[in-house]
């Protein structure tokens, strides 16, 4: 029995907004539809190795790309995983992905600006009604009978039906009618330019209509053959000098979801202890759900090129959740499952050698490509700090990526290293100074700054709510150690010349009394009160002792309920 189904609500704004902001970009429709194909691909292999029955006798896997120019449409088939008929509902109904109305509240109107939103969101399976006025999707989930296909269709413009058919083979068509401006997309060649524009990197073998022969006249001779038109080889296999910079970037696209070019990558082959390749890349955008409780991570196990699983946490650290790529090991057992996997030790090993590549990419942009390192900080600065308390093995590398911003410069831009900062360490001054507080405005303003502004020392003002935790784990750089401006007795060190000590002994003495008097009036309200040369304009600052929380924190604890 058919049924109508509405589709979620904030798939109807998505597939409103795709058709008009991606309309200049159309041809993506079919790697997007290809990609799927593709996934649909690897679940199979991946659940075929512990039930062989599910390939029946049907166990080369590919994609068939045909177009159809009397009814208008082009059809995208698979032989992969399929869906049943609750899958096709959930699937192609909703958007199942957490955080997704938060992602749509940041939405303007404005089509430019909402298409790099979509972007970073992916385009996915609706991309299709950017170029069709219909779409039918006809598929069998592997392991059920032909009589449990299912038949979608929808006009993309708020509901789409669903109902029960006999389908042959497993796996999914997807047949798109296009509309009527769109004829052009029905010519073999566009199409065929367009797939191997951008799916040449997908590893299923890609089948499309043989480019016709001529016969002696010069006439085509129509013929219903097949070919395969891509190179059919997972990428990541491939010596980096057979593939090209495009298609990279496809890969990226296709593994990341994503649908804008990535920033960098790196790509290596590992030996020794554990064997593997990685292909694993830096988006240009943050992730909407960067910073939701449960992120999801980008980085796809492969063992011998079969697919294991996505979103490995166990493959990267939290706080390199928004690398993405695939790792593929040749040495795992492939009949491995997922939870042993989480479990395992060699798995550790192959993490701890990725980690390392990742960073030494980090370093590479940092030294050889400052701009593009500086647009890296930008968007992922603050989950990449996370690593210096994350991460103890490697705490000291990612300190020397991290940037701050400074006394030294008159903005709140963060392009300070902890390098600089001591190339520019004063004479006789041992220590890297640091405020933290909740703006800008608050720590450069800040009395604590007062004698350091006197004597010309720097002072890294850290305004971002990770910072407490950087400096809660990095007690020294490069033999130096951080100091906090607003804990403990003031001590420059070296800095503070006889006179200067001689002076605050002075004031201590004159001041006794006075403080006496404050320290009554306050009572246990504070632990201490000092007289102090540490500061030239203000009348009076507040300071921790050197062990305690420091008042940011306390703040940041406050405002979390704690
Ligand atoms: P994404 O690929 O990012 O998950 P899509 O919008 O492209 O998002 O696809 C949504 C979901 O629909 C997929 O995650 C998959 O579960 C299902 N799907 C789409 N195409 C196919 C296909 N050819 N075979 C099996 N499942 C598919
Ligand atoms: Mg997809």
């Amino acid at each position: 029995m058919k049924q109508t189904h509405a589709f979620q609500t904030e798939v109807k704004q998505l597939l409103q907004l795709m058709i008009h902001s991606l309309y200049s970009n159309k041809e993506i429709f079919l790697r997007e539809l290809i990609s799927n194909a593709a996934d649909a691909c690897d679940k199979l292999r991946f659940e075929a190795l512990n039930n062989n029955a599910l390939l029946d006798d049907d166990g080369e896997l590919k994609i068939t790309v045909t177009a159809n120019a009397e009814a208008k449409t082009i059809t995208v088939s698979d032989n992969g995983i399929g869906m049943s008929e609750a899958e096709v509902i959930e699937h192609l109904g909703t958007i199942a992905k957490s955080g997704t109305k938060a992602f749509f509240e940041q939405l303007t109107g404005d089509a430019q600006k909402d298409a790099h939103l979509i972007g970073q969101f992916g385009v996915g399976f609706y991309s299709a009604f950017i170029v069709a006025d219909k779409v039918t999707v006809e598929s069998r989930r592997a392991g059920l009978p032909e009589s449990q296909g299912v038949r979608w269709v929808s006009a993309g413009d708020g509901e789409f039906t669903v109902e029960p058919m006999d389908k042959a083979t497993r796996g999914t068509d997807v047949i798109l009618h296009l509309k009527d401006d769109q004829a052009d997309l029905l010519s073999d060649w566009t199409l065929r330019r367009i797939v191997t524009t951008y799916s040449d990197h997908i590893s299923v073998p890609i089948l499309m209509k043989k480019a016709p022969e001529y016969d002696d006249e010069g006439n085509p001779k129509p013929s219903e053959e097949l070919e395969v038109v891509n190179r059919a080889q997972a990428l990541w296999t491939l010596p980096k000098n057979d593939i090209s910079e495009a298609q990279y970037q496809e890969f990226y696209k296709h593994v990341a979801h994503d649908f804008e070019d990535t920033l960098a990558w790196t790509h290596f082959k590992v030996e020794g202890r554990q064997d593997y390749t990685g292909l694993l890349y830096i988006p240009k955008r943050a992730p909407y759900d960067l910073y939701e409780r449960d992120p999801k991570h980008g980085v796809k196990l492969y063992v011998k090129r079969v697919f294991i699983m996505d979103d490995a946490k166990k493959l990267m650290p939290l706080y390199l959740r928004w690398v993405r790529g695939v790792i593929d090991s040749s040495d795992l057992p492939l009949n491995v499952s997922r939870e042993i996997l989480q479990e395992s030790r060699d798995l550790d090993a192959i993490r701890s050698g990725s980690v390392k590549k990742v960073l030494a990419l980090l370093e590479d942009l940092q030294k050889n490509q400052p701009e593009k390192y500086t647009e890296f900080w930008n968007v992922f600065g603050n989950a990449l700090k996370e690593g210096v308390g994350e991460d103890m093995a490697n705490k000291d590398k990612i300190a020397a990526l991290c940037r701050f911003a400074s006394t030294h410069n008159d903005n709140d831009v963060q392009n300070v290293t902890l390098a600089d900062y001591i190339g520019r360490m004063k004479a006789g001054q041992e220590k890297i100074y640091y405020i933290t507080a909740d703006s800008y405005a608050a720590a450069k303003n800040s009395p604590h700054l007062e004698v350091f502004a006197k004597k010309g020392v720097e002072v890294l003002l850290l305004t971002d709510r990770v910072d407490e935790w950087v400096v809660g784990s990095l007690f020294e750089f490069d033999g130096k150690a951080l100091a906090s401006v607003a804990k403990g007795a003031l001590d420059l060190g070296g800095m503070a010349d006889e006179a200067e000590k001689a002076e605050q002994a002075k004031v201590e003495e004159a001041s006794k009394d006075v403080a006496a008097a404050i320290q009554a009036a306050l009572g246990d309200k504070v632990a201490a009160v000092r007289a102090t040369t540490r500061l030239t304009e203000s009348p009076a600052c507040l300071v921790v002792g050197e062990h305690d929380m420091s008042q940011h924190m306390l703040r940041m604890l406050e405002a979390a309920g704690a």
